[in-house]
């Protein structure tokens, strides 16, 4: 079954699409030519960043070949930047579809840390 998402955010009325062309601001802290690493607005823990592909898909089912791999790329990009993000140890989350909390229709990795976190 396919994810509950909202279908009329599309790649010109998307949030993240605006940031990543600098139509709205956003701290950004790493960005290449295919991601950047943004602080969340509204932070949940200290230190709280989003990844975020430029190019624009809602979830992993929507993600073609060389989408995944970007997404691959940025996890691996965090990790060797982490000094850079005042990270130690830290917890990655992608929200997928409504029902798990999705509110941005532009895939994103949520990176959380700067805490002790309780179990999940
Ligand atoms: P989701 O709920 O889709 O997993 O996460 C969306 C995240 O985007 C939320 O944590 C929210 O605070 C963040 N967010 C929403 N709008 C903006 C914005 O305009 N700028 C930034 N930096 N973060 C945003
Ligand atoms: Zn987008």
């Amino acid at each position: 079954m396919k994810h509950t998402i909202d279908n009329t955010v599309t790649v010109d009325n998307c949030i993240f699409c605006k940031i990543i062309k600098g139509e709205i601001p956003a701290t950004l802290l790493y960005q290449d030519g295919d991601f950047a690493i943004i602080k969340d607005l509204h932070p949940r823990a200290p230190l709280h960043y989003l990844a975020i592909p430029k190019s624009h898909f809602v979830t992993m089912e929507d993600a073609d070949y060389y989408q995944s791999q970007i997404v691959g790329r940025m996890l691996k990009k965090i990790s060797t930047i982490k000094e850079q993000l005042d990270l130690v140890d830290y917890r990655l989350i992608v929200n997928q579809g409504k029902g798990a909390g999705q509110s941005v229709w532009h895939y994103h990795v949520h990176i959380l840390g700067g805490k002790q976190f309780g179990d999940f």
